[in-house]
C-alpha cells in the first residue's frame, strides 16, 4: 500500500535487464568493439522507445540516476543558462523535496523564488500564476502529479501560459508518467522529470526530458566529466537499468487504460468502505483531478503515526518517504490549510500493477478494526460521542 515510495520489479522488466549485466556488459561509449555497440543499441532503441510514448524526440531523453536528479539538473541548469535573461523562479508549495530544496539553494545564490499556494485540494491557481509572472521570471516548475494527495494538475494550460510568454516550464513528472497519458509536445512542456521505480522498474535511472525542437530548452552542465548523453549529463550509463526503463514504461504504456480502471476502482471502494463503516473520515486531494492509484485520507479521532504503528503488517505511510523521518505533518498537507485533526490523522495509501482485490479487502478489514479500537480509547472521540448523544437527547 506504499506504491508511491517505490514499486516492486515486474518480472518481465527484471528479464529484459539480466544479458546487460554479465553478457553484455559494455560500455556505450566505447566506439571501437562490439561490446559497446551492442550497449550503445540497446541505450539507444530504449531512449527512442521512451521518446515514443512521451511524445518527443530521442535527443531530448537525457537518462540520469533518477527524479533527484533530474530535478537538480533542471532548476540548477536552467537557472544558470537563463541568468542573463532575469532571476526569478516560480514554483509550488507542495512540491518534492528534490524541488523545494533545489529552489531554496538558488534563492541562497540570489534568485528569487515565488512559492506558489495551492487551494484546499492542492490546486494551483491558474491567476494566481498568471500574477506571479513578471519580466525577470526564467522558469516555471509545476509537478504534474503530486506524490502524498495524488492531485493532477492542468499541466497543459500551464504549459500553454509559460508558451506563449517564453517562459520555460519544466513538470517533476515522477507520479504521473507511465500512470496517466503524459504528452511533452501537446502539454507544452520544455523540461520533464522521472524515475524508473515508481513504475515497476529498477531503482538508481530516471530522465529529464529536455526540449529540443524550437523553442530549444537550453540547461547548463550541472556534472562535468567524458560528455556523455551529449555532454549534459556525463558518467558511465546505466545500461542495464535504461533498458528496465524502457521496459517499465513500454508495460506501464500497454495496460495503462485497464490498470487505471482496476485500480480506481479499489480506490473508491477503499473510501466507500472506510466513509460508511467509520464516518468521521475525509478525502484529502482533488475529488476527480487524482491519481487512479493514490488515495490520501484523514481518520479524525485517530493519530496518523499510532494508526500505523497498530497495523505493522500493513505498509502505509503519513508522508513521502523522503521525509517519514519527520513526525510533523507533511508540508503538503499543510499547504492544503487543513484543520488539524485532520493534518494529523492522514494516511496514504497507493496500490499498483500487483495489489490484488484480497489485498484490499484486508486492508479494508484492518484499517477499520484499527480505526475503532484507538478511538474507543481517545478522550476525544468519547467526548464527541457524548456530545453528539445530548444532542439526540435534548
Ligand atoms: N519527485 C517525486 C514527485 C517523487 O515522488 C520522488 C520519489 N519520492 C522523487 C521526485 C525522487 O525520485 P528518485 O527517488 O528517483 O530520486
Amino acid at each position: 500500500m506504499d506504491y508511491h515510495a517505490t514499486t516492486p520489479l515486474d518480472p518481465r522488466v527484471l528479464e529484459a535487464m539480466i544479458p546487460f549485466f554479465i553478457e553484455k556488459f559494455g560500455n556505450p561509449a566505447s566506439r571501437q568493439h562490439a561490446f559497446g555497440w551492442v550497449a550503445e543499441e540497446a541505450v539507444e532503441s530504449s531512449r527512442a522507445s521512451i521518446a515514443r510514448h512521451l511524445g518527443c524526440e530521442p535527443r531530448g531523453v537525457i537518462f540520469t540516476s533518477g527524479a533527484t536528479e533530474s530535478n537538480n539538473l533542471a532548476l540548477k541548469g536552467a537557472a544558470e543558462a537563463w541568468k542573463h535573461k532575469g532571476n526569478h523562479i516560480v514554483t509550488v508549495q507542495t512540491e518534492h523535496a528534490s524541488v523545494l530544496d533545489t529552489c531554496k539553494k538558488l534563492e541562497k545564490q540570489g534568485y528569487e523564488i515565488t512559492f506558489l499556494p495551492v487551494d484546499e485540494y492542492g490546486i494551483v491557481d491558474l491567476n494566481r500564476l498568471k500574477d506571479a509572472l513578471k519580466p525577470a521570471t526564467i522558469l516555471v516548475s509545476v509537478m504534474f502529479a503530486n506524490n502524498e494527495i495524488g492531485t493532477v494538475q492542468s499541466i497543459a494550460e500551464i504549459g500553454k501560459l509559460c508558451c506563449e510568454l517564453g517562459i520555460l516550464f519544466h513538470t517533476d513528472g515522477t507520479q504521473a508518467v507511465g500512470k496517466i497519458p503524459v504528452d511533452v509536445q501537446r502539454m507544452s512542456i520544455d523540461l520533464m522529470s522521472f524515475t524508473a521505480h515508481k513504475m515497476c522498474g529498477p531503482k538508481g535511472v530516471g530522465v529529464l526530458y529536455v526540449r529540443q525542437t524550437a523553442p530549444r530548452a537550453k540547461i547548463a552542465i550541472q556534472m562535468e566529466g567524458g560528455g556523455h548523453e551529449r555532454g549534459m549529463r556525463s558518467g558511465t550509463l546505466n545500461v542495464p537499468g535504461i533498458v528496465g526503463l524502457g521496459k517499465a514504461l513500454d508495460l506501464s504504456i500497454q495496460v495503462m487504460a485497464e490498470e487505471s480502471k482496476r485500480l480506481g476502482t479499489f480506490r473508491d471502494k477503499i473510501f466507500g468502505e472506510f466513509s460508511s463503516r467509520l464516518g468521521d473520515v475525509y478525502l484529502n486531494g482533488h475529488p476527480t483531478n487524482r491519481l487512479p492509484n493514490n488515495l490520501n485520507v484523514s481518520f479524525l479521532y485517530v493519530d496518523g503515526n499510532a494508526l500505523m504503528m497498530s497495523m505493522k503488517d500493513i505498509a502505509v505511510s503519513s508522508g513521502s518517504a523522503c521525509s517519514t523521518a519527520d513526525p510533523e505533518p507533511s508540508h503538503v498537507l499543510k499547504a492544503l490549510r487543513l484543520p488539524q485533526d485532520r493534518l494529523h490523522s492522514a494516511i496514504r495509501f497507493g496500490f499498483g500493477r500487483f495489489t490484488t482485490e484480497d489485498e484490499v479487502k484486508y486492508v479494508i478489514g484492518r484499517v477499520v478494526e484499527s480505526v475503532q479500537r484507538l478511538r474507543e480509547t481517545s478522550p476525544v472521540y468519547l467526548s464527541h460521542l457524548r456530545k453528539q448523544k445530548q444532542i439526540l437527547t435534548s
